[in-house]
């Protein structure tokens, strides 16, 4: 019987920097986890622990880094397939400096577009396809400027959409809104819902935040410092799930609730 890949697999993944030298430092060790394809449905696995415990190693994994691949130990499978590098069914979006500065925002949209070997696409096209996702992200009116004209939230609004223009599988999310003000935070969360009922992904979202996690979280990941192991897996249904506004959700008793079980459980693994 022919089985559709895991979206991700480690397997007893461990991850040694510097090896042989005096800075050796394992950040993970032992991962272990399958993510599986669910037609028609991406999930969304939020990864909370402590600074340094390799949360960000996982995600460089999955991205397929220069650095990172193969794992000092184990395999990571990508839709079945051991990875040998990064590619288009992955997209990052990180906290921080995820565009060109000397690109205008249209550029920045475009220049994956431009890359791209498939489908084949005029210019005219990819023009267009850049425009209806600058339009989604809300940002019609500064396709023109360079990143540094526009506020932090802006910026990461330009950072999702060039990572979604390409229509990844699988996205990867870096402490994406840590930079934000709590407002623009929940913005942004709202934007990401409903961007991603269109792309349907799966999505790994690294926050230090356990409202975000509890809120856009199918599954809740908590890591032991490092060397990360993956201590205690929550899964929920997240309030975005059923069409609630994140501001709205967290005034229910059921969500602060969830928080304060995770906030125990963070307490309880990293201490
Ligand atoms: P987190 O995202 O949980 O804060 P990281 O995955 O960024 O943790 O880092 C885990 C540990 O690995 C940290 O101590 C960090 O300094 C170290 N580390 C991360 N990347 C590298 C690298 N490229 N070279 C050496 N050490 C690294």
């Amino acid at each position: 019987m022919s089985q559709t890949p895991n979206v991700v697999e480690f397997r007893d993944v461990s991850h040694t920097f510097n090896r042989g030298t005096p800075r050796e430092f394992t950040a993970i060790r032992d991962l272990n986890f399958q993510i599986e394809d669910i037609p028609g449905r991406g999930e969304f696995i939020a990864m909370l622990g402590p600074s340094g415990c390799g949360k960000s190693t996982v995600l460089n994994l999955i991205a397929g880094f220069r650095g990172f691949v193969p794992p000092t130990r184990g395999e990571v499978l990508v839709f079945g397939q051991p990875l040998k590098g990064p590619g288009p069914d992955r997209g990052m979006v990180f906290q921080k400096y995820s565009s060109f500065p000397h690109l205008t925002v249209l550029q920045n949209v475009m220049f994956g577009l431009d890359l791209l070997q498939e489908p084949v696409r005029t210019r005219e096209e990819r023009v267009e396809l850049a425009m209806e996702w600058i339009r989604k992200v809300g940002l019609e009116d500064h396709a023109q400027k360079y990143p540094r004209q526009l506020s932090g939230g802006q910026q990461q609004r330009v950072a999702l959409a060039r990572s979604l223009v390409l229509q990844p599988r699988i996205i990867l999310m870096d402490e994406p809104f840590s930079a934000l003000d709590e407002p623009t935070r929940l913005d942004m969360q709202r934007l990401l819902v409903d961007l991603w009922h269109e792309v349907e992904a799966t999505v790994f979202l690294v926050t230090h935040s356990i409202a975000e996690a509890v809120y856009l979280g199918d599954r809740i990941w908590i890591f032991t410092p490092a060397p990360g192991r993956l201590a205690v897996q929550i899964e929920k249904e997240p309030p975005r799930g059923q069409g609630t506004d994140p501001l709205q959700a967290q005034e229910s008793a059921e969500f602060k609730k969830d928080v304060q079980l995770v906030a125990r459980e963070f307490t309880r693994v990293t201490t």
